[in-house]
C-alpha cells in the first residue's frame, strides 16, 4: 500500500461527497478525515453510507454546519457524532492528529484582537436569564473560543486539521501557526478557503490547503480519481 494514502483529507464537500467516496474506493485509506462545511441535508452517516463500512471517518465542523438547525443536527447527532475531532487528539491509523473545527468571530475572538469573553461560561452568565437557560446560539458553538484553544495548545500531535487558514494564507491567521507549533505538529490541512495549495510557515510546519470537494493525501498531493 502507497503510505501516503493511508489516511485522505477531504476538503468542505458542500454537499457533494462522490470525489471521496470515488478516491476511498480507489485507494482504501486506513482513515479519512473530513475538514468541514458539509451542509448536510441527510446525517452524515447516509451521505457516507457507501464508505462507512470501508474506513474509518472523522470529522471537524466548518461555520455552514451551524448554519440551521437541520444541518447542525445531521452532523452532531449523526452515528459518526463521536468521531468528531475538535479539540481533540487521536489516534488515527497510527497518527496521531488534532482537530480544531468552526471559525474566529468577531463577537467571541477574532485574534490578533483580544478575545471579547474568555469562556462560554462567562458569555452566559452575561446573558438575560430567559437566555441562559437555553443552548448557546448556533453561531456561538461554531466560534472558536480562547480558553479551548489554549487547552487544546497543550496537547502533543503529529497533525493538525483545522477549517480556518493559519498564516499561509492571506485569509488565514497566524495563531494557528503557534498553536501547531506549540503542540510539535509538523503537518497542516485545512479547508474552508476553497483553494489547493501548499506551503512552508514558521517552525518548518508543512500547511496543506484542500479545496471544496477535493481529496487529498498525507503527502498534500490532490487525488484524482
Ligand atoms: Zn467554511
Amino acid at each position: 500500500m502507497d503510505l501516503s494514502k493511508k489516511i485522505l483529507f477531504a476538503g468542505d464537500p458542500h454537499g457533494n461527497f462522490k470525489p471521496l467516496i470515488a478516491a476511498v474506493h480507489q485507494h482504501k485509506p486506513k482513515a479519512v478525515v473530513l475538514l468541514g462545511d458539509y451542509d448536510l441535508e441527510s446525517p452524515l452517516e447516509t451521505s457516507l453510507q457507501e464508505i462507512v463500512e470501508l474506513t474509518e471517518i472523522w470529522w471537524i465542523a466548518g461555520n455552514h454546519d451551524f448554519e440551521t438547525p437541520d444541518k447542525h443536527h445531521n452532523l452532531f447527532h449523526s452515528t459518526l457524532a463521536h468521531k468528531g475531532l475538535h479539540l481533540k487528539v487521536a489516534d488515527i491509523a497510527g497518527i496521531r492528529i488534532a482537530g480544531l473545527g468552526g471559525i474566529f468571530l468577531g463577537r467571541v475572538w477574532y485574534p490578533p484582537q483580544t478575545p471579547k469573553w474568555a469562556n462560554k461560561q462567562q458569555y452566559i452568565d452575561a446573558q438575560r436569564p430567559h437566555i441562559r437557560g437555553g443552548e448557546m446560539p448556533l453561531k456561538y458553538q461554531c466560534a472558536i473560543w480562547h480558553d479551548e484553544f489554549h487547552a487544546l495548545a497543550q496537547l502533543k500531535a503529529d497533525i493538525l486539521v483545522t477549517h480556518e487558514a493559519p498564516g499561509s494564507h492571506k485569509h488565514g491567521f497566524s495563531v494557528i501557526g503557534d498553536l501547531a507549533s506549540a503542540m510539535g505538529v509538523k503537518h497542516i490541512f485545512h479547508g474552508h478557503l476553497h483553494e489547493n495549495y501548499a506551503k512552508v510557515i514558521k517552525h518548518s510546519i508543512q500547511v496543506y490547503g484542500v479545496a471544496n470537494a477535493a481529496v487529498a493525501d498525507l503527502a498534500g498531493n490532490t487525488i484524482s480519481v
